[in-house]
């Protein structure tokens, strides 16, 4: 595989995957453009040593087909604002005649964005043809698309096979997802604290399995919260409870007390009369929540008892918000652990913001860049955190 920063790509075409799929108005303007900027180190290198690059893409998920509203063609003038100056063609099929000659053409310090991957059903089957295809378009392939990496499509993975190791390798956001999350899991400094929240249980019981293997302190919040209170035996009102899920709950709990891993759970709540923005609001005891009422938040208590935990950790991981923070009313919980981890960061902690929506919460309150990572890759980080082994990676290990 190829050490990235030390090759150097003059001459070279690069087809690079890349993951562009932000999302647009309804007037087609690019409303949040991380994913886009994530990448422009990366294809900024090749550009710099001489080289050219072909980067492609999936945006949303068309039906099999071409459709405008799911065209790479909309991210054109942002890529083009963000990169400062070279020329950027446009291939309007991605294995097309057309696209074909855009991509021979291509000069030194040029680059080439071919359309919408997805538009081919075979892209998500992974198919070998249709992989072989792209392939043609560069002689190195790069893949700095982390957050499609835990999918085998064919270009996060089958594309791979056709490029031997010495044309293969990853770009610089994969790099660091992969340095920053193995890290975490392999060279943590103790104690280690991961704060897991989110709507499910069932979303991350297998994070929360792999987590008490390597884990002192877990923190639950969010939905997920409540079955484990109700399993307990508290009385959880109309929060959110997946039933199916209190016995492996339990099982939980007491595997994590056989590993010295120190579980908590919100011992008070923020609970509504209803799931809206504008619902009544008090504080009371996560166990004892009346019975037209939800928990929505974690309260002060818990609040405090994190917050400590979090300030006395040399090692963090964030995945899941502690509440419903997109309303006002219930987003303390989940912004005063941004300012926790922001604090323990400063103290010289390593922190790692990992999946969905606690990077959306990390961004909105404005503390990113008082955290040592936060990571693109929603679903993809949540499953290298789970211990999986994503096929994007494998491709260009093996
Ligand atoms: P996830 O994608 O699993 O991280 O879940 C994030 C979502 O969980 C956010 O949209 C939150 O609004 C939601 N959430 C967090 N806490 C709760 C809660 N107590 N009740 C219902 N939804 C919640």
């Amino acid at each position: 595989m190829i050490d990235f920063k030390n090759t150097d790509f003059k001459g070279h075409k690069v087809i690079m995957r890349v993951d562009f799929n932000v999302p647009l108005s309804a007037s087609f303007i690019v409303t949040d453009d991380t994913r886009i900027r994530a990448a422009i180190p990366t294809i900024k290198k090749i550009l710099l040593d001489g080289g050219s690059v072909v980067l492609m893409s999936h945006l949303g998920r068309p039906k099999g087909g071409y459709e405008t509203k799911f065209s790479l063609k909309h991210i054109l003038s942002t890529l083009e604002s963000l990169l400062e100056g070279p020329v950027i063609k446009f291939a309007d099929d991605c294995i097309s005649v057309d696209a074909y000659k855009l991509s021979s053409e291509l000069k030194e310090g040029e680059v080439l964005l071919l359309e919408n991957l997805r538009f081919y059903p075979e892209e998500e089957k992974g198919d070998p043809s249709f992989a072989k295809k792209l392939s043609i378009h560069g002689d190195i392939y790069i893949n700095d698309a982390f957050g499609t990496a835990h999918r085998e499509h064919a270009s996060t993975a089958t594309i791979a096979r056709y490029f031997n190791s010495e044309h293969k390798g990853f770009g610089y956001l994969m790099s660091a997802e992969v340095e920053n999350a193995t890290k975490l899991l392999n060279d943590a400094k103790k104690p280690v604290t991961a704060i897991v929240g989110g709507a499910k249980v069932s979303d991350k019981i297998q994070l929360l399995e792999k987590l008490i293997d390597t884990m002192d302190n877990i923190l639950i919040g969010g939905g997920m919260a409540y079955t484990f209170i109700a399993a307990q035996g508290g009385k959880i009102g109309k929060s959110l409870f997946e039933p199916e899920y209190t016995e492996l709950a339990l099982k939980i709990l007491s595997k994590a007390n056989a590993n010295n891993t120190k579980i908590y759970l919100p011992v008070d709540s923020v609970i509504a009369d209803n799931f809206s923005a504008e619902a009544n609001h008090k504080i009371v005891s996560s166990n004892d929540i009346p019975g037209q009422w939800m928990g929505l938040d974690i309260g002060p208590e818990a609040i405090m008892l994190y917050s400590n935990v979090i300030k006395s950790s040399k090692t963090i991981l964030w995945n899941g918000p502690m509440g419903v923070f997109e309303f006002d009313k219930f987003s303390t919980g989940t912004f005063s652990i941004a300012n926790a981890v922001a604090e323990a960061t400063d103290e010289g902690a390593f922190s790692l913001i990992g999946g969905g929506d606690s990077v959306s919460a990390i961004n909105k309150s404005g503390l990113e860049n008082r955290v040592s990572y936060v990571s693109t890759g929603g679903g993809a980080m949540l499953e290298f955190l789970e211990g999986k082994v994503l096929p994007g990676i494998k491709a260009i290990q093996d």
